[in-house]
């Protein structure tokens, strides 16, 4: 899907380096938009996967390194878009990690970097944004949540009340911005293949003694009802309208993709 949709446009797309994020960066890239990529990894591949984007879009591309759990690198990161483009048009707060435990074995370090990077993360950019924004009279604010930000899974604790709280600051901003050009929903993706689920069908294989394959079909089945992973490139086209002029009046949405798991 390659158009001009999104032509002079900048998103920001936080954990941009690996999956889901990656994706998005992509399929807006196509659409016309600059992108300012962050995330983790090898510098010299996300040196390699920024001029790639710019080269194939025809599109200005920059990276910042800020880690999402410190405010004051969000800070940083913030500042230099702004210099650089003149301010975020469309921000995606997509960076986010898992673990599994149960809560009597939760360790306290894992809680506070899951709430820190896939919920307050989005307080920042947030906040540092709309200003902007609000000044432009338009703005796309698109949260990445989960199915999870709409039902438990057990040994989920510190990421399902992250994904709840980001629904709700959802809906915040939405009502907050109501009266403007401004829209902000959250996306709510079922299983999708990427690193962060791969590291749970590799310790589900390990824990019951079962091939890769198999433990990523029983992984899948066992939530969602179509049997098959949710893709990136179906994300990006979901967030790509939520940045038409056609969603403007969706407000404060959790829009799941899911192959019907919270349907059940
Ligand atoms: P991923 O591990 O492939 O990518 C995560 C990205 O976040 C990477 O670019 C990583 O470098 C970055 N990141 C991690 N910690 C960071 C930090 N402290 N600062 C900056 N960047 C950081 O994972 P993914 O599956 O693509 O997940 C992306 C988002 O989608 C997450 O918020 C996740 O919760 C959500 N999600 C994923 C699934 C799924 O099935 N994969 C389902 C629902 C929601």
């Amino acid at each position: 899907m390659q158009g001009t949709t999104l032509k002079g446009k900048t998103a920001l797309v936080t954990g941009s380096t690996s999956g889901i994020g990656l994706g998005m960066a992509r399929i807006l890239a196509a659409q016309g938009s600059n992108i300012v990529f962050n995330g983790f990894g090898d510098a010299q591949e996300i040196a390699k996967l920024q001029a790639d984007v710019a080269q194939k879009f025809d599109v200005k591309t920059t990276y910042h390194n800020a880690d999402m759990s410190k405010p004051a690198e969000i800070e940083a990161m913030m500042r230099a878009a702004a210099e650089q483009f003149g301010g975020v048009d469309i921000l995606i707060n997509n960076a986010g990690i898992q673990h599994v435990a149960n809560i009597e074995d939760f360790p306290v370090e894992k809680w506070n970097a899951i709430i820190a990077i896939n919920l307050t993360s989005a307080f920042h950019t947030t906040r540092l944004v709309l200003p902007n924004m609000k000044a432009k009279n338009w703005g796309r604010i698109i949260n990445i949540a989960s199915v999870h930000g709409l039902v438990g899974s057990a040994q989920k604790s510190a990421y399902v009340a992250a994904k709840h709280g980001i629904v709700g600051f959802t809906k915040v901003t939405a009502l907050e911005t109501a009266h403007s050009g401004v829209t902000c929903n959250a996306i709510c993706p079922g299983w999708v293949l990427t690193p962060l689920v791969q590291k749970q069908v590799d310790a589900r294989a390990a824990q019951e003694n079962i091939s890769i394959e198999t433990a990523k079909k029983n992984l899948v089945a066992e939530k969602q009802p179509s049997g098959e992973f949710v893709t990136p490139e179906q994300l990006g086209a979901l967030a790509v309208f939520l940045c038409s002029d056609a969603a403007s009046q969706v407000r404060g949405a959790a829009w799941n993709m899911d192959g019907g798991w919270v349907a059940q």
